[in-house]
């Protein structure tokens, strides 16, 4: 069973505005279809299913938490990620909630980022998804290439490792360089390359049309357990405040969401596509936003079940942890939120070793 995990950076849930919201204006039809004609907005979700994990269910939202759209081939549900903590959330301790599971911005008493602290690092050193997984003999990988100058500059110490790589190289996992990018091994974090000739003087590099970058990126997901590509330029273009930029960089995602989706098997696993904080959906302030992030869960029915019914029990396991048994309201609105993630990836690819 396969989990491809596409990191959207900084982006979450908004209203339906599209004088703020680029979600709410830009042409995504490979996107709209998988859900249904609804745009991935707050508005696509449906009003709360107070129904818990371990009551009957009749179709796949009762098996989440909070609201859900489900269609054909995906499940959309909102995940809390301000986590009961005050202040606007960051990439670091954000990042390292959805690959540790652990409430990391609550030990840590704030949200912080972009590049994780002494205190993020630890957290994310001691258990991730990655050498969590590779410890029970699954097989990992982050399919974005690095150039070279990247590797020099975590060498030289002139640059820190951002979450998702710290916790790829901690569970002795390479990360991928300029020569698998070129034999089709890897993905630009572009997805087309481009940058790596305009932008680091690679003009070797060869370019992927934005179709066959989502059909590598689904092709690639199926030589692994668990894998994972990050697309940060979603938190660049939010905090750039462009509707323009904002507006074809999600064109541009959207056509890379068609090539995976014509070329994902649904039976094969899911794809995950989430966030670690709101930032794009709202162009209107540079910074971030506390918006729900999205968690648009993708493939055979009986998979996403699978899926979150683990999310569902992590979330239960969390909510009853925090709130008294007389509490039941409380317990029936809660959300999933980031912590939920690797929980619910580490049940689905069948392994019980905790995080
Ligand atoms: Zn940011």
């Amino acid at each position: 069973m396969k989990c491809l995990f596409l990191f959207l950076d900084g982006v979450g849930l908004g209203p339906d505005n599209p004088s703020v919201n680029p979600f709410a204006r830009a042409s995504m039809p490979n996107l709209h279809n998988l859900l249904g004609g609804n745009r991935l907005l707050l508005s696509a979700l449906q009003k709360p299913k107070l129904r818990t994990a371990d009551q009957p269910s009749h179709g796949l939202s009762g098996l989440s938490r909070g609201p859900a759209l489900v269609t054909a081939r995906a499940t959309l549900l909102g995940l809390d990620a301000c986590l009961g903590v005050a202040g606007l959330p960051q990439s670091a301790s954000g990042q390292a909630a959805l690959l540790t599971g652990q409430n990391v911005p609550a030990s840590l008493g704030f949200h912080y980022g972009p590049k994780p602290n002494p205190a993020v690092a630890e957290f994310l050193r001691n258990g991730n998804l990655f050498n969590t997984l590779e410890k029970s003999g699954r097989n990992t990988a982050l399919l974005n290439a690095y150039p070279p100058r990247y590797f020099s500059a975590i060498q030289s110490g002139r640059r820190l490792y951002s979450a998702i790589p710290l916790a790829v190289t901690s569970a002795g996992v390479a990360l991928k360089t300029s020569q698998d990018l070129v034999t089709g091994r890897a993905i630009a974090a572009d997805f087309t390359a481009n940058g790596w000739r305009t932008q680091l003087g690679l003009k070797d590099t060869p370019i992927l049309s934005t179709r066959d970058a989502g059909e590598r990126l689904a092709n690639l997901a199926q030589n692994y357990d668990f894998s994972l590509f990050e697309y940060w330029l979603s938190d660049y273009a939010g905090h750039g405040q462009d509707m323009e930029a904002a507006c074809s960089l999600l064109e541009t995602l959207d056509q890379v969401l068609g090539g995976l989706l014509d070329a994902w098997d649904d039976w094969s696993g899911v794809i995950l596509l989430t966030s670690d904080h709101g930032n794009l959906e709202d162009l209107s302030t540079r910074k971030h936003t506390t918006n729900p992030v999205p968690a648009l869960l993708i493939g055979a029915p009986e998979l996403r079940a699978s899926w979150l019914q683990f999310a569902s029990r992590a979330a239960l396991a969390r909510i009853q942890a925090e709130t008294t048994h007389t509490d039941s309201k409380k317990q029936n609105e809660e959300w999933l939120n980031l912590t939920d993630v690797a929980p619910a990836i580490l049940g689905f690819l069948g392994t019980r070793v905790g995080i």
